[in-house]
Formats: C-alpha cells, sequence, structure tokens
C-alpha cells in the first residue's frame, strides 16, 4: 500500500469523464485569472482517458451540438472549445463544410481526448476509488481520507479538502440475465466493441438477440448488421414501438442552465414528476436519423426477400 497524505489536495475528483474534465478546465481559469489559486487531483479507473469507448462505432454522431462542448456555452474565447480543437487539428474549414452541428462520437472522443492530455499531469489513471473516509477533529470533519486501488491491487490513501464525485452511470444488466453473467456470450453495451470482436461471429449464420428500445439498442443492432453479414439480429423491446427522442427547440430548453436552477430546488416527488414529463428527451427514445435509418434497411431486406434483422416489439425476456 503506499500513502500520500502528506499533501492535502484542495479538490480530488473522482472520475475524469466530460463531468471532471469540464470542472479541470474551470479551475485552471480560476487559477490563472488569481481568482482561486486551487490544485485539484482527479483519480480515473481507466488506464487512458476515453469516452464510452465500448460504443464508439462507426457512424455514430453526437446528440447534441458540437457548441455544448466542455466549455464554449460558459466562455466560448476559451482555448479549450471544440472549435479550437478543430483548428489546432487543421479541420476547421472541412467541419464548417460537413455543414452539421452533430460531429461523430468517434470525432468528439478525439476533442475530449485532446483536452484530458493537456490536464494529464494532474490525473491518476488506472486508480479505482473504493472508499471515502472523514478525518475528524474534535466535532469537525476537516478533510476526506480518500481510498484508491489499482488493477494490478495497490492502495493509494490521500488527503482531500473537497471531493467532486463524477462518476457517471452504471451499467444495467436486468435480475433475468443473472444466471449468464459470466458467460461470454452475455455483454452490456459499455463493453459492446470489446466484446463483440471476441464473441467469434465473423462468417457465421449465428444469432444475436439485443433487448431494448432506446439508442444504444438500435446502434448495436444497425452495426451488428453492417459488422456481420451472415448474422441474424433481433432486437426485443417493450414498447409497441422504436419512439423519437424529443430534441424540439421548446422541450430542448429544459437542458438550459436556468432550468437546471429551477429543477433543483424542487421537492423530490416534483423533481421526478418533471423528468418524467421530459423523459422522451432521452430515455427508451431513439434519434429519428437512425430510425430512418434502421426503417430503410429493414425495408432493402423485404425488396431482396430476407430476414436478417427483425423487431419484436411488445415483448419482454421473462427466463
Ligand atoms: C454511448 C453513449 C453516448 C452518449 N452520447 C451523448 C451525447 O451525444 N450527448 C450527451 O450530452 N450525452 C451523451 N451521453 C451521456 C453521457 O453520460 C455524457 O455524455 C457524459 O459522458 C457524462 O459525463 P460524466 O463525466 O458525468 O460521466 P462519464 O462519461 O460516465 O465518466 C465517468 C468517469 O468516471 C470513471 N469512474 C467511475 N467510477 C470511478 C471510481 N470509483 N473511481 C475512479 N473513476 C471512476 C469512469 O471510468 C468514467 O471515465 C452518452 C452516453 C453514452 C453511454
Amino acid at each position: 500500500m503506499s500513502h500520500q497524505l502528506a499533501i492535502e489536495h484542495d479538490v480530488v475528483g473522482v472520475g475524469f469523464g466530460p463531468s471532471n474534465l469540464a470542472l479541470a478546465i474551470a479551475l485552471d481559469e480560476c487559477a490563472s485569472r488569481s481568482r482561486l489559486k486551487c490544485a485539484p487531483l482527479f483519480v480515473e479507473r481507466q488506464p487512458h482517458f476515453t469516452w464510452h469507448g465500448g460504443m464508439l462505432l462507426p457512424g455514430s454522431d453526437m446528440q447534441i451540438s458540437f457548441l455544448k462542448d466542455l466549455v464554449s456555452l460558459r466562455d466560448p474565447t476559451s482555448p479549450f472549445t471544440f472549435v479550437n480543437y478543430l483548428h489546432k487539428r487543421g479541420r476547421l474549414l472541412d467541419f464548417v463544410n460537413c455543414r452539421t452541428f452533430y460531429p461523430s462520437r468517434i470525432e468528439f472522443n478525439d476533442y475530449l481526448r485532446w483536452v484530458a492530455e493537456q490536464f494529464k499531469s494532474r490525473v491518476a489513471y488506472g486508480e479505482t476509488i473504493v472508499a471515502v473516509e472523514p478525518v475528524i477533529a474534535g466535532q469537525t470533519v476537516t478533510s476526506l481520507r480518500v481510498h484508491s486501488r489499482t488493477l494490478a491491487g495497490g492502495e493509494t490513501v490521500r488527503l482531500a479538502r473537497n471531493l467532486v464525485v463524477a462518476v457517471g452511470g452504471q451499467p444495467y444488466v436486468p435480475p433475468v440475465f443473472a444466471k449468464m453473467v459470466g458467460d461470454a456470450r452475455l455483454f452490456h453495451t459499455s463493453r459492446y466493441l470489446d466484446a463483440v470482436e471476441r464473441a467469434g461471429l465473423e462468417g457465421r449464420a449465428a444469432r444475436v438477440a439485443v433487448i431494448g428500445g432506446g439508442q444504444s439498442a438500435t446502434e448495436v443492432t444497425v452495426d451488428l448488421h453492417g459488422r456481420f453479414a451472415q448474422a441474424r439480429i433481433d432486437l426485443i423491446f417493450r414498447g409497441h414501438a422504436l419512439k423519437p427522442s424529443d430534441s424540439s427547440p421548446f422541450v430542448n430548453e429544459i437542458f438550459n442552465p436556468d432550468y437546471t436552477d429551477f429543477i433543483y430546488p424542487q421537492p423530490p416527488e416534483r423533481r421526478d414528476a418533471i423528468v418524467r414529463n421530459f423523459r422522451n428527451t432521452n430515455y427508451a427514445v431513439v434519434d429519428s436519423d437512425l430510425l430512418d435509418q434502421l426503417y430503410r434497411l429493414l425495408y432493402q431486406q423485404r425488396v431482396g426477400g430476407e430476414t436478417r434483422v427483425a423487431l419484436h416489439p411488445r415483448s419482454e425476456i421473462t427466463e
């Protein structure tokens, strides 16, 4: 076990995804404007920066405008904007010629990695935070003791005055699949690219079931169809139909900062009701471009008289 208790960090960030990357930029700005000297350290369990690496599918695009990058809306003059990334990469004009607000996820991952690289001295990669304990003097918590572990089992303990937890979501595999946990044939989309390459589907008339009726399930269905020419893919979902996500302008205002300020202080049941009301912006819905793509694919199958992809609405896995 290695201890680093002597150094007390102003801020320890748990995870180094887009949330804490944006925080790293903001703290850096504060420090350079001398408003607040702050030395953050971010601890990230992945060995290097990747943004949802298991789903960096060729052909997948961002679902939000590139102007909602890590910093533009707060400070469009920042050197960490997506536009400056394009400029530094020598692609600004070409991107403009693409006439889109929605870069590919592969490009956006490269942008995020470009920013992450500039903060690498403040990140401990390959460490998972496993425990946090209060350090108490009298009645007061004076700091936090933060324990992390590497894949090889080494443990580090650090002291933090502030802790920012930005660990993202956790993959959810419903209990009905419990018996198959550990079977290489069952995998969550968060591991899709790695797992599908190892699944041995190449050149086989394999059958693959994709469970779910949202964006990731639909992306994976289309990807499997393109990736394995002989595979048969069944998309199984509870709803009556695959439904489009609502990104229309008035609805999209829910993501504005003042809307967040409005929702945050509401009592829990009111917050839940608001989130439910806006569910179709994000949950169990699919980008309409992708829906069109899948529909055309199914139609072309009918023209050719083959059934490689089949949809199973109103269906639930029970056993
Ligand atoms: C496939 C996919 C596509 C998406 N596309 C979009 C999109 O186009 N637009 C959009 O707005 N949102 C999109 N999202 C939503 C996504 O949640 C956000 O884009 C963004 O990744 C959230 O950033 P985050 O930093 O909060 O969480 P994450 O990106 O999940 O990052 C959390 C980080 O914390 C690390 N971590 C977790 N636990 C620990 C621990 N105990 N110790 C150390 N490190 C830890 C993880 O390794 C990870 O790197 C997408 C999500 C997915 C899964």
